[in-house]
């Protein structure tokens, strides 16, 4: 990493010169304590044992590195993990030898710096260590909190900054390294790693019989760094395409993603070529708190979307749109993360489009703006902005619907304004130009002016670059996303405005859960008991096996002030935030609905990630007064 002149500008140095050495933070990604710039890490092996009577993962990582400043040391970031010893040499083939290292003070987000001072000509450094009960990154499932309730499962969630509390290395997507790994496991249970296999299962000549190897020889970030254990089978979709899960779900699992291949078919056409070899989905236990999680090679994603009817595969196709946007070209630091998720937004409803038609583009485009305006609205004005400022802060803070959808609403403008033909040459330059390079919001302005811009200066003048970058909120001239199929479902909402139910059922034969959910947003803000019964006897919303579709009416009751034992049974269930935040969020507006969130939260702890539980405790410490 070099400094340009507005970098120094940036870092406060112009008036101390330019050319003179900056000062070891000015060099270091906020959320990070590496400086690659001095030292950086090309490849890592990991060689590690995954304990679940112990709940400890533990073994080794060996770093081989990259010396640009011949005195600097090794600077790794490590959060709750406990380091044994460290060991240098030569190369990662040599002898090692026993080094000495330090462990910075512990700082409450970034953990603590491990320093290893290195002598003339090391070149790698294998550090001995076990992870702790607090790793973030890690959640241990008892055999009750599995699909088949019969063997624990492990996963992990690297993204944004918990790879360091598995695994010492440096945590920062600035810096991309190729990696093996060796996991030795329980027999009787499958590991799963972001990269290449070398088992095939069915084939006893490769039968890993509790000892897997993976080798990921594309450079990626540390936060694509990911591990799966449980009992796991697996179905082709296609040959390059596949579904793992638990087997009492595998079959639903590989019903439901059948369009992966004509999906990855639609995203070539988009960004070209595919180019991490396969493409593989693994259905995850419930209490997986995103809806997906882009691994290379394998996604990870929550089971709250086989719905039976293809419906929520949307979050495939944005999954599967990271391939290029986000782990192909990777924001440079948490600051740029608009750059992830926003052009993989914009990117899988060109997807859906391809493959299930404009309508449903658009249903989804509609649903998205809703979303994004209900969050914005209780967002402090500082996180309604693209290119967020988050020093000092935990970077999982600017994970809003902002970067999402906001960013995809702009790249909208900018395929509006260009024409689409332009705009899609403009992208697929993008992800040639910049592939397997992690870029800053600088770079990407930068390019964009070069090769889309200033190509037509009346057009550029229809989009306000910086406004949509670094102001709060959405621009007044922003596109409007419409659809026709809402039309009617609209006319029905508004029969249930009146004071009585409507007495005959209203014409919905042949709605899709887009309808529905639409239908249920749309229902006036405050509905009494009686019109609730008649909606469900009418159309059935809490026998509903669609998580979105009862999700929205589990809003409706809670909004209305009812805390029905389905709101119970479902947020014991599921650990998804994007459904159990937004019901906290609901109940907490009143002292009774307090109250009761306490009581639900207290049971269904257990059972959710790190990451769902402090987002709870977040909402139950400041409960927000009712509008
Ligand atoms: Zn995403």
């Amino acid at each position: 990493m070099t400094m340009t002149r507005r970098d120094c500008i940036a870092a406060g140095l112009i008036l101390a010169g330019c050319g003179s050495k900056p000062k070891m933070d000015e060099r270091r990604d906020v959320h990070s304590f590496a400086v690659p710039a001095q030292v950086r890490v090309k490849h890592m092996d990991l060689d590690v044992e995954v304990d679940f009577e112990r709940k400890q993962i533990r073994g080794t990582v060996t770093h081989t590195l990259v010396r640009t400043d011949r005195d600097a040391p090794l600077v790794l970031d490590t959060r709750d993990l406990k380091i044994e010893k460290v060991e240098a040499a030569e190369n990662a083939q040599a002898a090692f030898n026993q080094a000495q290292f330090s462990m910075g003070s512990p700082d409450a987000i970034l953990g603590s710096a491990l320093t290893v001072p290195l002598s003339s000509g090391v070149t790698a450094v294998r550090v001995h260590y076990a992870t702790s009960p607090a790793a973030t990154a890690l959640q241990w499932l008892e055999p009750s909190q599995t699909a088949g309730r019969k063997r624990p499962f492990l996963y992990t969630q690297s993204q944004a900054i918990h790879a360091r509390t598995w695994i010492p290395l440096q945590d920062t997507p600035a810096v991309r390294m190729t990696y093996r790994g060796r996991v030795r496991t329980p027999k009787d249970l499958i590991a799963l790693m972001s990269a290449r296999a070398d088992f095939r299962l069915g084939n006893p000549k490769e039968e890993p019989n509790g000892e897997y190897t993976f080798r990921m020889p594309q450079a990626i970030p540390s936060y694509l760094v990911a591990l799966a254990v449980g009992q796991l089978e697996f179905r082709y979709i296609s040959s390059r395409t596949g579904v793992w899960a638990e087997p009492s779900i595998v079959k639903l699992a590989e019903a439901e993603f059948e369009d992966m291949e004509r999906m990855m078919v639609a995203a070539e056409k988009l960004a070209g070529p595919y180019a991490w070899n396969r493409y593989d989905v693994l259905v995850l236990p419930p209490s997986f708190p995103f809806g997906g999680m882009e691994n290379p090679l394998m996604t990870f994603a929550t089971p709250t979307i086989l719905a039976g009817d293809k419906s929520l595969v949307s979050l495939v196709a944005h999954e599967m749109a990271h391939s290029w946007s986000g782990n192909l070209v990777t924001n440079a630091t948490w600051r740029d993360f608009w750059l992830n998720e926003g052009f993989t937004t914009y990117f899988e409803r060109r997807m859906l489009e391809e493959v299930y038609g404009t309508e449903r583009a658009r249903m989804e485009a509609v649903l998205g703006r809703q979303e994004l305006d209900r969050e914005m609205a209780t967002l402090p004005t500082a996180e309604r902005v693209l290119h967020i400022d988050l020093k000092g802060r935990d970077p999982d803070d600017g994970s809003t619907l902002v970067p999402y959808e906001k960013g995809a609403l702009f790249l909208t403008a900018l395929e509006q304004a260009f024409g689409r033909e332009k705009f899609d040459a403009f992208l697929q330059a993008y992800f040639a130009k910049f592939r397997f390079q992690s870029i800053t919001t600088e770079q990407f302005t930068a390019f964009l002016k070069s090769r889309l811009l200033d190509s037509d200066t009346a057009a550029a003048a229809k989009v306000d670059i910086a406004e949509w970058i670094e102001k709060p909120g959405i621009p007044a001239n922003a596109p409007q996303a419409t659809c026709e199929s809402f039309q009617p479902v609209e006319a029905v909402a508004r029969q249930w405005t009146e004071r009585e139910a409507p007495e005959t059922k209203p014409a919905t034969g042949g709605w899709n859960t887009h309808q529905w959910i639409h239908f249920l947003r749309a229902l006036p803000k405050e509905l009494d008991r009686k019109r609730r019964t008649a909606l469900d006897r009418t159309f059935g919303f809490s026998k509903s096996g669609n998580s979105e579709v009862l999700f929205e009416w589990l809003i409706v009751h809670v909004r209305n002030g009812e805390f029905s034992p389905k709101l119970e049974e479902f947020l014991v269930r599921v650990g998804r935030r994007k459904y159990v935040k937004p019901l906290f969020e609901e109940m907490v507006k009143r002292p009774e609905g307090l109250k009761r969130a306490k009581e639900i939260f207290e049971k269904a702890r257990g059972g959710y990630h790190a990451l769902t539980v402090s987002a709870v405790e977040e909402i139950l410490k400041k409960p927000p007064s009712r509008a």
